[in-house]
């Protein structure tokens, strides 16, 4: 090349990129999608509503059938709702419309990587609080912490993403509280809400500055779509949506979006099995001495090890079993996180995991 190779902005330079090896393997249970391919039958209906496409024209902007199919099933008005390719998209989204030079974005470590990565793309600073031994959140600490830092936006994943841990009603409502004080908006991250007990959504008002954040990427079996939303007051959806770029969302996703409701009963059939295999994998690993689980309200667990954990993670790997490696990460050192998958995936896991355990056991 002549001259001088364009160089990106300063601040991204030593930005790292999002990694989580996609390996090629029998028993893939390292990020977190359904273990399931959607029905058969919203295949057929999808590929056949596709045929009266006029396909020249953009899209609905408003992509209006989704959102009001979407609010009728949350039980929201339609105005609430933003969808976006994933809620990678919905995230960004808020992170342009709050954030930007010379503000902040606090987050809850550890937690999930890309609202910190979001965040550095979009030119706000990320600052960290701490979590409580158990990785939940200590709604008074992390009310000072907001007070002192004066965040723009502050992240609350529930169920985190990667221990599993759930906030209670009460928590959310204090940092919700804590957020409105300094101006801050409160974003939940509920990408595993449907596997947890209680859901955000019920909190969602015009008077406080709480938007959730869910995916169709989980329960729906729908990750090769990539649709996600955002529950919020108006007023934040108005401003997030002079932020989102027009047309983003392709007819194809805004009809798997709405077709896919339609088979609400076999997702809550889907959710119940796998919340089933979730408490048959936890008991499972609390009966090893060598391993510490987490309690998770989400579709994964994570584990601690007493040993070398990214040996366990190769030697699982060579049982043709891939789990998520987070033996480095700060604060989850040693630990590793498993998807549930089907009923023989998790035995598949587990029976790996009895032959590779004792030969990283310290
Ligand atoms: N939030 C959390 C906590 C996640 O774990 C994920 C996916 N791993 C996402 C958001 C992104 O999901 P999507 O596929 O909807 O972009």
């Amino acid at each position: 090349m002549t001259g001088s190779r364009p160089q990106p902005r300063d601040d991204l330079r030593a930005l790292d990129g999002y990694h989580s090896p996609q390996v090629d393997v029998d028993v893939r249970l390292n990020t977190n999608e359904s273990p399931y391919a959607p029905p058969l039958e919203f295949v057929s209906r999808w590929l056949d509503a596709m045929r009266d496409v006029q396909w020249n024209r953009y899209p609905d902007r408003a992509a209006t059938d989704l959102r009001e199919a979407l609010a009728s099933f949350l039980d929201q008005p339609a105005a609430r709702l933003l969808c976006g390719n994933g809620s990678n998209e919905i995230l960004q989204t808020l992170l342009l419309t709050y954030g930007g030079a010379g503000r902040t974005a606090l987050m809850f470590e550890p937690t999930y990587a890309l609202h910190a990565q979001i965040a550095r793309g979009t030119g706000t600073e990320v600052v960290a609080g701490e979590r409580a031994a158990d990785y939940s959140i200590d709604p008074a600490d992390a009310t000072e912490t907001i007070r002192r830092l004066r965040p723009s936006v502050v992240f609350v994943c529930s169920p985190n993403n990667p221990t599993g841990t759930v906030e209670s009603p009460a928590t959310v409502e204090r940092l919700s509280a804590a957020a409105a004080e300094v101006g801050a908006v409160l974003v939940v991250d509920e990408a595993y809400g449907e596997f947890a007990q209680w859901s955000a959504l019920e909190l969602v008002s015009e008077d406080r500055p709480i938007v959730v954040v869910r995916t169709y990427s989980k329960v729906w079996s729908l990750a090769g779509v990539r649709l996600g939303f955002a529950v919020a007051p108006l007023w934040m959806i108005a401003e997030l949506e002079k932020v989102l770029l027009p047309y983003n969302l392709s007819v194809p996703t805004q009809l798997a979006g709405t077709i896919a409701l339609e088979f609400a009963a076999e997702m809550e059939a889907r959710v119940a099995t796998l919340v089933e295999e979730r408490g048959r994998l936890f008991a499972a690993l609390a009966a090893s001495a060598a391993v510490e689980v987490c309690p998770s309200g989400a579709n994964f667990l994570m584990f601690r090890v007493a040993g070398d954990a990214h040996a366990l993670w190769e030697r699982m790997l060579e049982h043709d079993v891939l789990v998520r490696d987070f033996s480095a990460w700060p604060r989850i050192e040693g630990c590793l996180r498993v998807t549930v998958g089907t009923p023989d995936e998790n035995d598949a896991f587990l029976a790996a995991l009895g032959e590779a355990l004792p030969e990283v056991v310290r």
